[in-house]
């Protein structure tokens, strides 16, 4: 797709006026020495257009400038790979652009990481000896052209910028403005929630746990505007239905509960304590987490995970929430990996076997369903 036909399509979408559409196609083709009036700019659009039309005006000027490593507009390689079982259509994707972020010199000479840093300047040094590259104040110093900008969710802030390593169109980082590390709590539904209202269900947010978060220390979320093959899934029958809220246990290759309503309460009542019971039972207990918003109803995918089953065979990396989602990222052609083969010739019996390498042990999933059916969560 081009750029133009989709404006185009946002456009029309979203009947967006005139003048704001000068404004957006004037905001994206600003160079990034013009960041001060790329933010004003896209605050503007923020009060105008909603925080959809200013993520999206952004990312593109993120690609148009070179800090987004790929433009996801263009056409990608793909094979669906059709699951009847599950329903799921699984996608492969391959990406080879995600491979430039281990490219020192490029991601110099693109302004992604700075020649120059003022060392005095930089905070919260990680466990790799890294300056943390979430925070805020490390970003300003390290990252020149990377735009960030500040959104509140319930009740903290957040900063909110475009994924360079992107894997789908308009991918963010939705980073806590605080350094606070990447374990779990309640609160995280609250801010899923707001960004949900906030985008108008435009974006689907998700959430590693420590099953692929490959920042611990410093809590984060991702965004995309894009589908997930998972939202596919045939549910089958609820095992538990009320007015506002329904829960479903699907047949598929990880433990995945589905948890839709409008009553928010609910559902981050019952996640929540779903979760903390899988947590209970082992200290590698950990989840992936999916949730979006049609016609004012949320829907949360919670696929139980353990730290320790991370990685599948022949895939280089993590398993994280994209790809139990269904989106299988593929990207690394030499070194230990070839990915590209697997890319080419991967079925559903090789998706089937990489599930099966990450799936947290029948014992611990037995125990926890005797939990549940114990407080009549599930049949
Ligand atoms: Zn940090």
């Amino acid at each position: 797709m081009t750029e133009k036909q989709y404006w185009k399509e946002i456009f029309e979408k979203f009947r967006v006026s005139d003048s704001l559409k000068e404004l957006i196609l004037k905001t994206v083709s600003l160079p990034i020495s013009k960041k001060d009036e790329i933010l004003k700019n896209i605050k503007s659009i923020k009060e105008r257009g909603g925080l959809f039309l200013a993520l999206i005006t952004l990312f593109r000027q993120q690609v148009r400038c070179g800090f987004v490593l790929g433009d996801p507009l263009k056409e990608k390689e793909e094979r669906v790979v059709r699951d009847k079982k599950t329903g799921v259509d699984f996608i492969l994707s391959w990406n080879p652009d995600r491979e430039l972020r281990k490219n020192h010199k490029m991601l110099m000479a693109r302004g992604i990481i700075s020649k120059k840093v003022d060392e005095k300047k930089l905070v919260n040094i990680a466990p790799n000896g890294k300056p943390c590259y979430l925070c805020w104040k490390n970003i300003k110093e390290q990252n020149p052209a990377e735009i960030i900008f500040k959104i509140r969710l319930a009740n903290e802030y957040f900063y909110i910028g475009s994924n360079f390593a992107y894997i789908t169109n308009n991918h963010f980082t939705v980073m806590n403005s605080k350094h606070i590390p990447q374990t779990f709590r309640e609160e995280i539904f609250d801010f899923m929630f707001s960004f949900l209202d906030k985008t108008d269900g435009y974006f689907k947010i998700i959430y590693n746990g420590l099953a692929g978060a490959s920042i611990k220390w410093h809590e984060h979320l991702q965004a995309t505007s894009e589908d997930f093959p998972v939202q596919k899934i045939n549910q089958g029958e609820p095992v538990l239905k009320k007015s506002s809220f329904s829960l479903h246990t699907p047949d598929y290759y990880i433990p995945l509960f589905i948890l839709t309503g409008t009553d928010r309460k609910k559902i981050k009542e019952m996640a929540s304590f779903i979760l903390n019971e899988w947590e209970k039972l082992s200290p590698n207990h950990t989840e992936n987490l999916l949730m979006l918003k049609k016609n004012k109803k949320f829907k949360l995918y919670l696929f139980l995970r353990d730290s320790k089953r991370l990685v599948g065979e022949g895939k280089s990396g993590a398993m994280a929430s994209f790809e139990v989602s269904g989106r299988i990222v593929l990207s690394v052609e030499n070194g230990d990996f070839d990915e590209r083969e697997i890319f080419k010739k991967a079925g559903i019996l090789w998706i089937i076997k990489i599930f099966s390498d990450i799936k947290p042990s029948e014992k611990m999933i037995k125990s926890l369903y005797t939990r549940l059916k114990e407080r009549g969560m599930v049949k």
